[in-house]
């Protein structure tokens, strides 16, 4: 349909992202949540509203992206969560910054990915750009988690080390790897940094341009723009649909504010959004004058995910008790932003 510059009717989408939650204890200097930019309400997914979500769309969702604007495992029913769509048949995926994962809970969930995404490999460094964390936490949990999945070997839990590349740690992508080999993790991920002005390119960018997907003759005349700028066309909004805690939908992930809702799939189902007259409304803007679509401009362009063939969950763990006296409640973390 995007081919044929058809804005609908579409089949449902095969890839969702869902926000656990739009609350953070982190304060990211390039992060609408982290630098007290997030002009929508703080709030939690809810189970309930999830489970039904679920249950409505499993039959077409090939994968879940479990994440969004906030810390996944704040969201005190995450590991509930994953586990309900894995049981579905779903392929589901997760990224954070490390400092309230249970280990247990997340092989009880049967998650199939999660990422741990670090801001250094010392605390001053971690913590330049993970405001508020703690990388001796982080580590602490990864380290458990590597360890608990050694004994369960039929989990599908698979573990991701990334590093968000940055001026201030560029010269610790080497030590990154090979801590990431010596530690067991199943892969390792230099992850491209953004910036949503110059102030934060200057500020952020690594010295070394390999790292960028921005345009560098625009940057030195003063202008951030990313190398392939998207013309009249996207490969997201034709199969994938993004999902804020309280069921808003939006286009994609470079909506952090919700600009352009596209309605509530709690209220109205997925198919009915997906197809209904903003999202076509979107489609067409995107075919005929994306230069005027605001979130396109820095679009980092990247790939689609591709289809995943699913694993059957691996459900033999029952659930634990998971010790959240040393996490905020999510409501004060809600409250606080
Ligand atoms: S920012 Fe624009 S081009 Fe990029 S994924 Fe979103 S809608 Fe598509």
């Amino acid at each position: 349909m995007a081919r044929m510059h058809r804005v609908g009717p579409l089949l449902p989408p095969v890839h969702i992202a869902i926000e656990p939650t739009n609350a953070c204890n982190a304060r990211c200097p390039v992060c609408e949540t982290g630098k007290g930019e997030m002009t929508r309400r703080k709030g939690m997914l809810d189970l309930t509203n999830f489970q039904r979500f679920i249950d409505r769309s499993a039959r077409w969702t090939n994968s879940l992206f479990f994440y969004f604007m906030g810390e996944p495992f704040l969201n005190k029913n995450a590991y509930e969560m994953i586990r309900y769509a894995r049981a579905k048949g779903i392929w589901v995926d997760t990224c954070t910054n490390g400092d309230f994962v249970d280990a247990k809970g997340v092989i009880y969930s049967d998650i199939n990915r999660i990422s741990f995404q670090l801001g250094g490999m010392t605390e001053k460094t971690h913590q330049r750009y993970r405001v508020g964390t703690s990388l001796e936490k982080a580590h602490a949990n990864l380290l458990e988690l590597i360890e608990e999945r050694r004994k369960h070997p039929g989990s599908n839990v698979r573990i991701d080390v990334g590093l968000i590349v940055m001026r201030h740690n560029e010269h610790e992508v080497a030590s990154f790897l090979k801590w990431a080999k010596e530690i067991g993790a199943d892969t390792a991920n230099i992850i491209d940094p953004c910036a949503r002005n110059m102030t934060e390119a200057y500020a952020y960018l690594p010295r070394d341009r390999k790292y960028w997907f921005y345009d560098e003759d625009a940057f030195e005349r003063g202008e951030l723009r990313p190398k392939v700028v998207p013309q009249n066309e996207c490969i997201w909004i034709w199969n994938s649909m993004q999902i804020n805690w309280n069921g808003d939908a939006v286009p994609c992930c470079r909506d952090p504010n919700g600009h352009h809702i596209l309605g509530n799939v709690f209220e109205d189902g997925v198919l009915r959004v997906f197809n209904g007259k903003p999202a076509r409304n979107f489609r067409h803007s995107i075919l005929e004058r994306q230069g005027a679509v605001d979130i396109c401009r820095l679009c980092s362009g990247y790939g689609m995910p591709e289809l995943v063939r699913d694993l059957p969950a691996s459900f033999s763990v029952v659930r634990h008790q998971i010790d959240s006296a040393s996490a905020p409640s999510p409501q004060d973390s809600a409250d606080k932003g």
